[in-house]
């Protein structure tokens, strides 16, 4: 039994150094998947290799049916090189998305392009056994969505509204989603689909998708933030995601913003997600109808769905509700800019349609909070993946795993697998 298989059926630690490679032979596999195409001239320049030592390798990726030959390139004196791709659509993964209120899967290939998308609205926290279920059936509603039946699955990846333990990733916190607590019946999905199954955090796997295929592409250093019913932060630190050493870094929703605030469920108080979360929105736009009697939200019981249109169609009331957030969520990065001096945040999740609406005034109060030289090359953007970010970040997890175990590629390449 080998490592992969025997996993099977058991929730997989995230490797601590993932693009880690293990041979030549990987290196290159991953290489042109990474460029997309290449040429065996330019592989072996940029390895330092011999073109014979590339060419017996490309060979037996060629074989292997991961890699094609498409055609030639430019020529740089001599013959015209000869173009390899890497064949993405060979295989599929899933990202699923489980958060407080929603279940929302993703099938990609593995360059992160979108097969099929299901979502759901769904009681997550008191509803563990539906929840899974609903998992199950989202799941093959994407595996029925297959390009080809050949299409094969080679993992799933899932994001959780809660910090992640490196040792348990299957296990959930209790003070997210009480009603799970000490299940970790997500390893039920690698059962049911004999695969791979990786976990994270939902605002980890929201700047692992923006960082590689959305607003952040190309930016090392980088913050992306979830508002939802909890307030997340993932970090990218020198282009790799930051975990922490107990999984719970990100944890901006419990960073205090007033130390005599209100009490927070984690127990200490004034944290941002009392201020920013879904519920203290809510709550703050009912707190506003007297003062706003003119407002579109009066004497109603807004969703937040409710506060953004409102806020985009210009209602004072909802655009002083986004404003606050803004604000408290400035005053929260400010000291993370003057740690860490990120050269971008992005804004994920509820308000993110407001725009500058919400961008402006956190603009505003980071630069009124932080130090000149930590925001003085700031940028602060809209997530340009939007509700699709987590469910493609926990895709774009298992990708990055497959590359960093490109066994799993090679063991799910043979016929009779999902
Ligand atoms: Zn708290």
């Amino acid at each position: 039994m080998n490592a992969i298989t025997k996993n099977l059926g058991s929730v997989i630690p995230v490797s601590s150094d993932p693009w880690k490679l293990r041979t030549l032979t990987d290196t290159i596999l991953r290489m042109i998947w990474s460029e997309n195409q290449v040429s065996r001239i330019e592989i072996a320049k940029r390895m330092g290799l011999a073109r014979s030592t590339v060419t017996e390798i490309v060979k037996e990726l060629i074989n292997s049916g991961f890699v094609v030959e498409v055609g030639t390139g430019e020529s740089k004196g001599g013959r015209r090189p000869i173009v390899l791709e890497f064949q993405h659509e060979m295989h599929c993964i899933i990202g699923v998305d489980i958060g407080a209120t929603h279940i929302s899967v993703a099938m990609t290939d593995l360059r992160g392009n979108m097969i099929h998308w299901e979502e759901r609205k769904h009681p997550v926290r008191s509803d563990p056994e539906g929840s899974l279920k609903l998992v199950f059936e989202l799941c093959d509603l994407c595996l029925a969505g297959r390009k080809t039946p050949s299409q094969k699955l080679l993992g799933i990846g899932v994001a959780l509204p809660s910090p992640i333990d490196p040792v348990h990733p299957g296990w959930i916190s209790e003070l997210v989603l009480p009603a799970w607590h000490g299940r970790n019946e997500i390893e039920l999905l690698g059962q049911k689909y004999g695969v791979p199954v990786y976990v994270d955090n939902d605002a980890n796997l929201g700047a692992i998708a923006e960082h590689r295929w959305g607003a952040g592409r190309g930016v090392n250093d980088l913050i992306y933030i979830k508002l939802s019913h909890g307030v997340g932060a993932g970090f990218i630190l020198g282009g790799e995601i930051y975990r922490g050493a107990s999984g719970a870094a990100g944890e901006i929703g419990h960073f205090p913003i007033d130390i005599y605030g209100k009490r927070c469920v984690c127990g200490m108080r004034g944290c941002l997600v009392n201020y920013v979360g879904a519920d203290a929105l809510k709550i703050r736009a009912r707190q506003l109808f007297e003062e706003y009697p003119e407002s579109v939200l009066a004497g109603q019981n807004p969703r937040i769905r409710d506060i953004e249109d409102a806020a985009i169609n210009g209602d004072t009331l909802a655009v002083r509700v986004v404003r606050e957030a803004a604000e408290y969520i400035g005053i929260a990065i400010a000291g993370w800019l003057n740690l860490m001096n990120p050269s971008m945040v992005i804004l994920g999740g509820d308000l993110a349609r407001t725009g500058d609406l919400l961008t402006d005034p956190l603009h505003e109060k980071s630069r009124n909070c932080a130090l000149v030289k930590s925001v003085e090359n700031i940028q602060i953007k809209i997530s340009e993946l939007g509700s699709q970010a987590i469910a493609l970040g926990a895709a774009t997890l298992v990708i990055e795993e497959v590359f960093a175990e490109p066994n799993i590629l090679r063991q799910r390449t043979h016929p009779g697998v999902i």
